[in-house]
C-alpha cells in the first residue's frame, strides 16, 4: 500500500483517467478534455484535510460534551464555539473539493473531505439546536421563578 502511494500517478483532473505517458496539450482519451496540467497525485499532501478535520471534530465534541454535562452546567459559549467550528469545517470542505478539481488536493482525500463536510454540518446544526434549547430552557426557568 505504501509502495503504491509512492509511484507517480498522473490522473485526469476531470475524470481521473490514468494519464501516464501523455503530455500537456494532448486530449484525455476518456473524457476528451484538454490536458492542461499533469499533477502527480502521489506528491500531493493530505495535511490541509487533516487540519480542517480538527474543526469538524471540535464542533461535534462541543455538542457531545454539552449533552453529557447539561444538567450540571449551562455553557452557551460551547455552542457558539461549536457553531463556529462546524461552519469553518463545512465551508472549508467546499474549498477542499475545489482543490481536488484544480490538482492541489489528492483524489484519495475525497472521502475524508466528505467526512469533514458531514462533521461540519452536523456539528453546526446540532450546536444551533442545542443553543436554542438551552436559551428556551433558561427563559422558562426565569419565567417560572418570577411567577412563584
Ligand atoms: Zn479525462
Amino acid at each position: 500500500m505504501a509502495q503504491e502511494i509512492r509511484t507517480p500517478q498522473f490522473l485526469c483532473l476531470k475524470c481521473r483517467y490514468e494519464l501516464a505517458g501523455f503530455e500537456i496539450g494532448q486530449v484525455c482519451p476518456e473524457c476528451g478534455s484538454k490536458i492542461e496540467r499533469l499533477v502527480d497525485q502521489s506528491k500531493l499532501s493530505n495535511s490541509k484535510v487533516v487540519a480542517v478535520m480538527i474543526f469538524g471534530v471540535l464542533s461535534l465534541l462541543s455538542v457531545v460534551l454539552t449533552v453529557v454535562l447539561f444538567p450540571f452546567q449551562f455553557i452557551i459559549q460551547w455552542q457558539l464555539f461549536g457553531i463556529t467550528c462546524g461552519l469553518v469545517a463545512a465551508i472549508y470542505a467546499m474549498n477542499l473539493r475545489y482543490g481536488v478539481r484544480t490538482g492541489k488536493i489528492p483524489f484519495r482525500s475525497l472521502r475524508w473531505i466528505r467526512l469533514v463536510s458531514i462533521f461540519g454540518w452536523v456539528g453546526f446544526v446540532l450546536s444551533i439546536l442545542l443553543a436554542c434549547t438551552l436559551l428556551i430552557g433558561m427563559l422558562l426557568l426565569i419565567m417560572m421563578s418570577k411567577s412563584i
